[in-house]
């Protein structure tokens, strides 16, 4: 991979670049040696708020759910009732300071009643029911004028900054659009412009023709780590057929977009020998009005880089705004294709 040293990378939906320096005596590590094992964590702990049975922070106690199990976060970012602020407070300092009450539905959302499973361990039906409550959520919720966006987001892991291992992830309904999204949209309206396309089935066609960064596939969905990923084992997971929202996906869309999302996480558990980190979020179009141009998909992004090995964002990112990786798309989806991983 001599062609990856110091080489950089435009990235189309964030209009940014990412500079890869990939270093040739990176030795290949083996699972065996690296591993990191898992803790033993039982199927029931009467210490977790999400189990059934268990009472919550105010008390309110989980029903003996058997299946997905919803409920408005106790502690929520964000709130309905969220108090006016006065006029007078909304805007000061030359009109740079600006304050807005911060609107929006906080739900927690609970993948099974096992305290000790993940998405890589339960059936894909079960998968496929947990994106299909989604999509109940986002239909519920488009209903209502006040709600623009609802961000779906799973942090995985401790590495992840989750100290509860019960399988759940988290849905935030604002009245604002995401910035990421914000971003998507308006790189989707400049290539449209520019090359007459949509920048999505572009990027599709792009790692479908290149081959080399696809990680899984079947039918109706596609997994890749895209050529510009960010970090080590980002994954865009597509449904082929574009869908602005979650909305409007079928049943049958919905359980190849699982089939193809498990894998991945399967492929990441074995190749780490642990249950895989992961920040994941749903992609999706804002929920007031038409966005012809936007292509759901789900994201994927780890914070290791190697066992043990956490990408941390420091200067460049942080202080600068734009990533280094130390590693290639394409070596670490051909990482990933090697692993024999359990079906
Ligand atoms: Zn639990």
């Amino acid at each position: 991979m001599h062609e990856g040293k110091w080489e950089k990378r435009w990235h189309p939906l964030r209009q940014e670049w990412v500079v890869y320096a990939a270093h040739r005596n990176s030795r290949p590590w083996s699972t065996a040696t690296n591993q990191v094992p898992d803790k033993e964590v039982p199927a029931y702990d009467p210490a977790c708020y999400l189990c059934p049975g268990n009472a919550r922070v105010h008390g309110t106690q989980n029903p003996p759910y058997q299946d997905v199990y919803i409920f408005d976060n106790d502690h929520p970012v964000v709130g309905m009732q969220a108090p006016e602020i006065e006029p007078a407070r909304r805007v000061s300092g030359g009109g740079l300071y600006r304050r807005e009450k911060a609107t929006g539905i906080a739900r927690v959302i609970c993948y099974d009643p096992r305290h000790n499973v993940t998405l890589a361990d339960v059936s894909t039906e079960q998968v496929a029911k947990v994106m299909g409550a989604w999509r109940e959520q986002v239909r519920e919720l488009s209903r209502n004028p006040a709600i623009g966006y609802a961000l779906i987001f799973e942090n995985k892991g401790e590495l992840s900054g989750v100290s509860n291992p019960h399988p759940h992830c988290q849905l935030y309904a604002t009245d604002f659009v995401f910035k990421h999204i914000e971003e998507q949209l308006e790189a989707a309206r400049y290539y449209r412009q520019e090359q007459g396309r949509n920048i999505f089935a572009q990027i599709m066609e792009n790692e479908q023709k290149d081959e080399i960064r696809v990680v899984a596939e079947n039918q109706g969905a596609i997994a890749f780590i895209p050529f510009f990923a960010r970090y080590a084992y980002e994954m865009m997971i597509f449904p082929k057929k574009r869908h602005a929202t979650l909305m409007t996906m079928t049943d049958t869309e919905l359980y190849d977009l699982a089939a193809v999302f498990q894998e991945v996480i399967r492929r990441y558990d074995a190749n780490f020998g642990m249950s895989f980190p992961y920040v994941m979020s749903i992609q999706q179009a804002p929920l007031q009005g038409e966005f012809p141009e936007h292509h759901f998909h789900l994201s994927l992004l780890p914070p290791l880089r190697q066992p043990g090995l956490i990408k941390y964002l420091a200067g460049p990112e942080i202080g600068g705004g734009n990533f280094m990786a130390d590693t290639l798309p394409e070596e670490k989806a051909a990482e990933l294709r090697r692993v024999e991983f359990r079906k």
